[in-house]
């Protein structure tokens, strides 16, 4: 399975801050929109273009146009600090969303709401979720855009545990991930080492 770790100075810089305790839930949302960007930046790299012709207030210019239909789904509640970053740089994307909440004491995934755009077997479709830990909300999310049509997804992760991309390889091989670090593993409350904590907290100051 192919696992995209991005690589740029100003992302590992803006990483650090994300994971420093001492950040607030406000520096929080901006930088993880920061490094969203990136991210998105280039799991988008090979979308087909279309190429034709632009009007510039000087003559007529070759242009490139994004010929794909693109969809964004963002898995409740931490990927929605992904989304905003993900619409500004592709602002034709439809949304869809899933909420799947992990049981703290097993982390086992549970599936408790599903809005996707239908059709999905033209669209290229890309999950955002922060944390790849177990992979196995990860898992179910692509098993449900599968059950939708969904031939061509793409996960976007902030940080990414070994495990995690494992058990994506054994259940969905298929699947790209791009993230911005590999961690060291998980503790035994399927936490990420050294990780950032659970993001979907520190995101909302919960
Ligand atoms: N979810 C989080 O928010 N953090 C982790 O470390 C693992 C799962």
């Amino acid at each position: 399975m192919p696992l995209h770790l991005v690589d740029h100075p100003l992302m590992h810089d803006i990483m650090t801050r994300l994971r420093d305790r001492a950040t607030t839930s406000d520096d929080f949302r901006v930088l993880a929109y920061r490094v969203s960007l990136f991210l998105v930046a280039e799991a988008t790299r090979d979308l087909p273009i279309a190429e034709g012709t632009v009007e510039t207030p000087m003559e007529t210019a070759a242009a490139r146009r994004l010929a794909a239909r693109v969809v964004a789904v963002p898995v409740l509640r931490a990927g929605i600090g992904m989304l905003q970053a993900f619409l500004d740089l592709v602002p034709s994307a439809q949304v869809g969303y899933f909420g799947l909440e992990r049981n703290e004491e097993t982390a086992v995934a549970r599936r408790y709401y599903e809005k996707v755009p239908g059709d999905l077997g033209n669209a290229v479709v890309f999950l955002l979720d922060p944390m790849l830990a177990t992979g196995g909300s990860a898992a179910m999310a692509v098993e449900g855009l599968k059950a939708r049509g969904a031939r061509r997804v793409r996960l976007v992760s902030i940080v990414a545990a070994p495990e995690g991309v494992e058990r994506l390889a054994a259940d969905a091989p298929e699947t790209e991930i791009y993230t911005a670090a590999l961690d060291r593993g998980l503790n035994d409350r399927k936490y990420i080492l050294p990780g950032l904590g659970d993001f979907g907290d520190r995101l909302y100051g919960t």
